[in-house]
């Protein structure tokens, strides 16, 4: 190695980014300090006997070609156009796992210009890929009720809010049902809390199949729901209520080899343009009439 040589390989070692270079048959020619602590593999192990496809694993949820191929890399499409690239992907470790990295590549060009090979600039993206992962997570939690996998009150809230604006601005009404489930409370004393849990669950799914993907429903806390039903008049909200309504009654919940059914009571009401309503009135009004069909007998719909 020449002094000159030595000089960039001090110097490229004291980079906190990976750097690796291929020549034209993927082969790598060069391998930093920083690459050698975020694979695991050594300069000794990768240069001159490892091609990079041993290294590079697949670009995420990147698919296998036709030909059984696996999907070229950056690298190699950089290797095969010449055309500089930025991309997020996966290094295999040498103790097996996959480090996923932001990678730079950039073309090589000999003395004529033609590709003779490419060069690789990558550090460790794993804190970034973890950091976006709790986002993700937090985001779920903080808009959907872990019991029954349904929106939760915040998001019904933002949703209700929404749709009351779009109706002020575009004229669009639609539908809001507040529903309870009925002698709930018996539900837990007889059976126990689990099950009450359970029954929950069970409610919801057979709520959920009965509207549109369009709709949106909601736990509004303990066993009480609120569905906002779009693209409706006040015969279509009345038959959705209804359908759901017969719907939860005809479920058979098992208990030990036993079965029981529970219903519900709903209070219906149509959100339309020139009333007024804003998301709390709505609420309210949607809450009188549910208490209305509680005491009209319960397992019935009030719609106004
Ligand atoms: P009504 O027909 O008048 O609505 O009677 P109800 O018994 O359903 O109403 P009440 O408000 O008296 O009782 C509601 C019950 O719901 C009491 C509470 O313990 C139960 N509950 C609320 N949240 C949960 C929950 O997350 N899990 C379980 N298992 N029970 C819950
Ligand atoms: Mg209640
Ligand atoms: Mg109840």
């Amino acid at each position: 190695m020449s002094i000159d040589e030595d000089y960039y390989r001090n110097l490229l070692d004291k980079l906190f980014d990976g750097i690796f270079c291929v020549d034209r048959n993927r082969t790598i020619t060069f391998w930093n300090k920083s690459a050698e602590n975020i694979s695991g593999y050594s300069i000794s192990e990768v240069v001159g006997r490892v091609s990079c496809r041993e290294i590079v694993a697949q670009t995420n949820g990147a698919q296998r070609t036709d030909s059984g191929e696996p999907p070229q890399s950056i690298l190699e499409q950089t290797l095969n156009d010449g055309v500089a690239r930025e991309g997020e992907y996966y290094i295999k470790h040498k103790e097996g796992h996959r480090v996923p990295v932001a990678c730079k590549v950039e073309p090589i060009h000999d003395a004529r210009g033609q590709i003779s090979g490419a060069v690789q600039i990558f550090h460790d993206n794993s804190s970034r890929v973890a950091a976006r992962s709790v986002i993700e997570k937090l985001r779920k939690l903080a808009l959907i009720d872990p019991l029954t996998g349904l929106a939760n009150r915040r998001y019904i809230d933002k949703i209700l809010e929404g749709k009351t604006d779009e109706m002020k601005r575009y004229g669009m009404s639609f539908g809001v049902l507040f529903i309870d489930i009925d002698h709930f409370k018996q539900v837990n004393d007889h059976y126990g809390h689990e099950m009450g849990d359970k029954v929950l669950w069970t409610i919801s799914r057979g709520m959920s199949i009965i509207l549109r993907s369009s709709d949106v429903l909601g736990r509004w806390g303990g066993e009480e729901f609120v569905a906002v039903v779009l693209n409706v008049d006040r015969e279509g909200l009345m038959r959705v209520a209804e359908k759901m309504r017969s719907e939860i009654e005809k479920i058979q919940i098992q208990e030990n080899g036993q079965a029981f059914n529970v219903t519900i009571s709903i209070g219906a009401t149509l959100v339309e343009p020139g009333t007024g309503m804003d998301k709390n009135l709505i609420l309210k009004k949607a809450d009188e009439l549910l208490y209305v069909s509680k005491n009209n007998g319960r397992n019935r719909v009030t719609l106004e």
